[in-house]
């Protein structure tokens, strides 16, 4: 028996073995083919459920069984299941690849009465026909083969792209002595001395990796030092390089890279890239993103100036250094930040306890939102692993579109996976195990199920137990991020699994309801529920929390700049900016309206912008900002409902339920939002939450 071909329960995670895989994705690819083929024959009816009820059941299956392979990849990697995941990946990704530009499907689904389709199932078809056409369906002949040839090409060049970046950071080395490091904390020269040692030679070995080159840039006294520093980082894989790193050089991919994107927009019809990108997010139009930007840029400058002056005065007067050099602004920063806010995180960590956290999370989801979160079990990758169920609180009047729920109240479950472990990969992030579907097979509606994945450290081991493990403040926020991207996708109440919870929503709209929950961190009616120190059972201490808050805000005008310099270039170079040109005098020009500190010359940090050149965010870095500034105006709404102690309003959270987190992708985010917000979203609440409040006054955003 193939665990991975059983359907209709939760992947059995205690049984999938390496050698399951192979087989089990072959056959249901080969299903999902018959499945295409029956489809896309000509006597077969152009009716939505009857598509979804021979593709959509079999295209699931082989989407939940790579889930399962792809998180087992993920949290449990042993040489075996990389090799099994790594010879099946290329056909699964195919196989989207051509469902996704497949003529007779495509054709099939334009034919749908559409008057036939409930709402859901209209956002669903809407999605289903646009995603077509940006995956070249309606190319023809010499223009589809382009298409193809444009996609390979650029998927080359991102691949090389990031080599590039990669191979530039990795491939330097500086040795120095331990008096070159002076000021540079303990824990760092133990790596680096250990790196020399490896390496067979004495003193220590620097390197561009940032856990190395950012404390040395924070904190080595040696102002020589960070110069060398810094030029190596700067100049990473371009013609400023030293010769023999030159190899790394970006730029014509860079040229190459943005050509191509322009030509494929323009076959698909676009007049740029930008456009072809924002044709499925939120923001309506490149000038609609530059607008906001420039507009947010404009609010945040004097934060800017005001923060740079800052650095200047301190640096003059408790530094002596008079005329600061690119390579010192972080050093002095982290002086300045040590003397105005300093605050033991070491400490902090003692009042965060694991257990406390979650029942704290826990507590708030339960009350805003009207379900109660119960322990379950079922088949696990790791016996530290804990799985959830959440329950609807009253089985209440069942909303619309809620067919099939009748007799149950269970809403959704959840897999929590905490501890960082060896085979682990690092960071924290919410996959679905499946969606929310009411099934057009068997007519049951399959509830949802998410991963949420962290990496925190292990509790110590004391007199042979093991103790709860404790969080940082940065780690309780991760939690809560992670968090709300599960609530988007669980609390669902969408029937068409296309559009229910995370799936189908807009790029850029997607980070609002994670965003919103870490606002809970630095509420503290909320926060100080969730602490008890390890050892007294104490409270965190008004006095800490505060000063964590007002280190909170430490250069958010700089940093705010510097956020919106990248979008901006990202977006003006897949707009206006004709792919031949320099791209450097781009992104000067950008600097110069936006920035508050010149960089050398000679600094080329667009050539490892691996981000936009090699990652998904090409025509999508302002996507960070943009559901800032929704997430931080949505949680205004419970500021300004709170009640006087500042716990948060139950009718607001029941709102925000209702109109932005049961509605998943059904409809554009910014109808959800407007649902729940009566208005478009406002830039104030973000300045305000970041300490950028006086430049703030009411204005609309596209
Ligand atoms: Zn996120």
């Amino acid at each position: 028996m193939n665990p991975l071909l059983l359907s209709g329960g939760l992947p059995l995670f205690d049984q999938i073995q390496p050698d399951h895989v192979g087989p089990a994705i072959a056959q249901l690819l080969g299903d999902a083919d018959n499945a295409l083929e029956t489809v896309a024959a000509a006597d077969f009816p152009s009716d939505w459920k009857a598509i979804a009820k021979v593709l959509d059941v079999a295209t699931e299956h082989v989407g939940s069984a790579w889930g399962a392979v792809n998180h087992l990849n993920s949290v449990a990697d042993t040489p075996d299941l990389r090799a099994a995941y790594n010879a099946s990946l290329p056909k699964v990704t195919e196989f989207w690849t051509r469902l996704g530009a497949d003529e007779r499907l495509y054709a099939k689904y334009k034919a749908i009465d559409v008057a036939s389709l409930n709402a859901e199932q209209r956002q669903a078809h809407k999605n289903a026909l646009r995603d077509f056409v940006l995956g070249g369906a309606e190319l023809a002949g010499a223009d589809r083969d382009r298409f193809a040839a444009i996609q390979e090409r650029l998927a080359e060049l991102s691949q090389k792209f990031s080599e590039n970046a990669l191979d530039a950071t990795d491939k330097f080395s500086e040795y120095v002595s331990s008096d070159d490091l002076a000021g540079v904390p303990q824990d760092v020269l133990q790596n680096t001395r250990e790196a020399a040692e490896a390496a067979g030679r004495d003193g220590h070995k620097l390197s561009l990796k940032l856990p190395c080159y950012l404390p040395v840039m924070q904190f080595a006294d040696n102002a020589q030092l960070r110069s060398t520093m810094y030029r190596a980082y700067a100049t990473r894989a371009s013609e400023q390089a030293p010769e023999a790193m030159r190899q790394y050089d970006n730029t014509a991919l860079m040229h190459e890279i943005l050509a191509l994107r322009q030509e494929e927009a323009r076959l698909l019809g676009f007049a740029s890239y930008g456009e072809l990108s924002l044709k499925s997010k939120m923001a309506t139009s490149p000038q609609a993103v530059i607008d906001f930007l420039r507009d947010l840029a404009r609010r945040a400058k004097p934060f800017g100036a005001q923060d740079l002056a800052d650095l200047r005065q301190f640096a003059a007067s408790e530094l002596g250094i008079q005329d600061p050099q690119p390579w010192d602004w972080t050093y002095i920063g982290e002086k300045l930040k040590q003397s105005r806010f300093a605050f033991s995180e070491q400490e902090v960590k003692q009042y965060f306890t694991l257990p406390k956290v979650l029942e704290g999370l826990f507590k708030i989801v339960e009350t805003l939102f009207d379900v109660v979160i119960r322990p379950d079990t079922v088949p696990v990758w790791n016996p530290g692993v804990h799985f959830y169920r959440i329950e609807r609180n009253a089985p209440a009047a069942k909303p619309s579109g809620d067919v099939g729920s009748a007799g149950t109240s269970l809403v959704g479950q959840f897999y929590l996976d905490t501890t960082a472990r060896e085979g682990k990969r690092g960071g924290a992030w919410m996959d679905d195990v499946r969606g929310r579907w009411l099934r057009p097979d068997n007519g049951e509606l399959q509830t949802p199920v998410a991963h949420l994945v962290c990496n925190f450290a292990e509790g110590v081991m004391r007199d042979g137990v093991r103790q709860s493990a404790l969080l940082t403040h940065d780690d309780v926020t991760t939690l809560f991020h992670e968090f709300g991207h599960g609530l988007h996708h669980l609390l669902t109440r969408v029937d068409e699994r296309q559009v229910s919870g995370i799936s189908g929503v807009e790029w850029d709209a997607v980070e609002l309801p994670s965003q919103f929950m870490e606002n809970f961190c630095w509420e503290w009616s909320v926060l100080r529920h969730m602490t008890a120190h390890v050892d007294s059972g104490e409270p965190l201490p008004r006095a800490l929390f505060d000063k964590m808050l007002a280190a909170r805000n430490y250069q958010s005008g700089m940093q705010t700049l510097r956020q919106i310099e990248f979008s901006l270039f990202d977006m003006l170079m897949h707009t206006d900016h004709n792919p031949t040109d320099d791209i450097l005098a781009l992104h000067d020009q950008v600097r110069q309206e936006v920035a508050v500190m010149t960089p050398p010359p000679w600094s080329r940090t667009p050539n490892t912008f691996s981000h936009v050149f090699a990652g998904g965010y090409a025509a999508g870095y302002y996507s960070y900002k943009w559901a800032e500034v929704l997430s931080a105006d949505a949680y205004a709404a419970f500021e300004e409902t709170a009640d006087e102690s500042g716990l948060p309003d139950i009718q607001t959270g029941r709102k925000y339920l209702n109109t932005i987190l049961a509605a998943g992708g059904s409809r554009p985010a910014m109808e959800s939002f407007k649902a729940f917000r009566g208005r478009e979203p406002q830039l104030d609440a973000l300045l305000r939450h970041q300490g950028m409040a006086d430049a703030a006054s009411p204005a609309g955003k596209e």
